[in-house]
């Protein structure tokens, strides 16, 4: 029989559990959920369950193979009837078989356990008082709580106490929404999400796609949280200085959503992970601080096919833009056919910021992937978003797809060439500062004079030009001469500052690629 499926007649057990006969087996157990006449104090008259069916089979037909795979049973398999349902009928059966009853036992809670929560199906109960309701599955998947609310429950030869209820989140004044529903619910449910950066954009985006429930979201992330973050980032605090972002963020979601499988990639997103990372998602939010990752975002979600948020911030003003895989649809480099180069667009460090103005392009740019999940908004137009929230301004760009842009990502300005001295580079990698200076190279610090402060000293630099000073004009640039190599903390103001360089006639200056954090401690 099918590992999951749907019934719309009555179900029968006996012919399910001999299907499931196997000479290898030594036992068999089962679960039946039964409808029952009351439900927190109404009485139930009858009821209807309704699910979304072509997503309920493939995550039924998931949890079993869970189980069969988690508890090494032979056979397993759910039925869930559908329709309408009279007291005392069977609404949901679960068999397993197995050569020994542990594993039976474990498998079939684990099956029932995983589809009351999982798999979108909903029940209306109608009442004796002639009121009726639908029943949010949510509130049906509360542990311990679950074969009390949803059915008489009642289980063949296995049934354990579970822990006292918790409180289960609460979707009722999103679902109560017309466009949402029962149906939006399950589909915010089953949608998984990958944000890349946890950070002024990144925090709202997590928040907020957490507390509504989409069932898997994957943090990208390879810093640590900077005292210098909190004034904008307010999901971390003093405590978490120095602790990996993704994972504090991750601790705290959990926290505010437990049914969200939180996946943390505490790294940088790169040419040689970003693909992978996209893959296992199904929409993507970009909320990095440099156009570097957004181009090298928005390249995978173009090859992937797969629709993206990006958003960008400078002082008090914010773009909003989102990639749908459409023929028609324009990608980032078909809006800036030349990537605009970090450090000279600026970015929080070196900028400044007000905490509300990344949170209010996170709060759309949450708004824009929930209603992708949810199917609304398809008729909008390609556009981008311009505020400005220092004059509360919004203004939209028509944006069309480039004939001339081949939605491919052109060849990357920072190479992976092994000859270390091309002028076509504009970034270099290096283990530490020590092969760097090996290399031959100058080394330029541009970080601002409070950066350095905690230098190890066998880390700092000679040449110190902080870039404010260098921006505006209240120091020189560096004599032209040596091959120089310029240095930040991250590789952003650095490659801005060597593009400006290059602009100006220096030709042997390069940036360190992804600045000391990337270097081996
Ligand atoms: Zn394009």
């Amino acid at each position: 029989m099918q590992a999951f499926s749907f019934s719309k007649a009555p179900l029968e057990p006996e012919r399910y559990r001999d299907s499931l006969a196997d000479a290898g087996s030594g036992g068999y157990a089962s679960f039946e959920g039964w409808v029952r006449d009351h439900n927190e104090g109404k009485h139930v008259r009858h009821l209807e369950y309704e699910a979304f069916e072509s997503l309920a089979i493939k995550e039924g037909a998931r949890i079993v193979q869970e189980a069969i795979e988690r508890f090494g049973v032979n056979q397993a398999a759910c039925v869930h009837r559908v329709g309408d349902l009279a007291i005392g009928e069977l609404a949901v059966w679960v068999g397993v078989s197995s050569a020994h009853r542990a594993e039976a036992f474990a498998a079939c809670r684990y099956i029932i356990d995983e589809v009351k929560h999982r798999v979108p199906i909903w029940k209306k109960e109608h009442y004796t008082d002639g009121d009726s309701g639908w029943v949010n599955c949510e509130r049906c998947a509360v542990p311990g709580h679950d074969h009390a609310l949803q059915h008489g429950g009642h289980v063949h030869h296995a049934h354990e106490a579970q822990a006292s209820p918790a409180f289960s989140h609460d979707y009722s004044r999103q679902s109560a929404l017309p466009e949402v529903g029962a149906i939006g619910q399950a589909r915010i449910r089953a949608a998984s999400v990958l944000v890349i950066g946890a950070g002024g954009l990144g925090v709202p985006v997590l928040q907020y796609l957490a507390a509504a429930g989409i069932g898997r979201i994957g943090i990208v992330d390879g810093d640590q949280v900077e005292a210098s973050n909190l004034h904008r980032q307010p999901l971390f605090g003093i405590a978490d200085v120095g602790q990996p972002k993704a994972q504090v963020a991750a601790a705290r979601l959990a926290d505010i959503n437990q049914d969200v499988s939180l996946e943390v990639h505490a790294v940088h997103a790169t040419a040689d992970n970003v693909d992978a990372l996209v893959a296992a998602y199904d929409l993507v939010v970009e909320c990095s601080d440099n156009f570097r990752a957004k181009f090298l975002v928005n390249d995978a979600v173009v090859r992937a096919g797969k629709p993206a948020v990006f958003a960008s911030v400078y002082q008090y003003e914010g773009q909003l833009q989102t990639y749908l895989p459409r023929e028609d649809w324009p990608c980032l480099r078909c809006l800036w056919p030349e990537a605009p180069r970090d450090g000279l667009v600026g970015n929080c460090a070196q900028a400044g910021v007000l905490g509300p103005v990344p949170a209010a392009l996170g709060a759309l740019q949450a708004m824009e992937a929930l209603k992708l999940v949810l199917g609304l908004g398809t008729e909008a137009r390609p556009a981008v978003h311009v505020f400005d929230l220092l004059h509360l301004q919004w203004r939209t760009l028509r944006a069309s797809r480039r004939v001339d842009c081949d939605h491919t990502p052109r060849s990357d300005a920072s190479g992976r060439n092994d000859t270390k001295f091309n002028e076509e580079d504009l970034e270099l990698e290096f283990p530490d500062l020590a092969a760097a200076l090996a290399a031959g190279l100058t080394l330029v610090d541009i970080r601002e004079a409070w950066e350095r402060d905690h230098d190890a000293p066998g880390q700092r630099i000679e040449m110190h030009l902080p870039l404010s000073l260098l921006l505006d004009g209240r120091a020189p640039p560096p004599p032209q001469g040596p091959r120089y190599l310029i240095v930040c903390a991250h590789g952003v103001r650095s490659l801005g500052l060597t593009g400006h360089l290059r602009s100006m006639g220096y030709r042997d200056v390069y940036s360190l690629r992804g600045g000391l954090a990337a270097l081996s401690a």
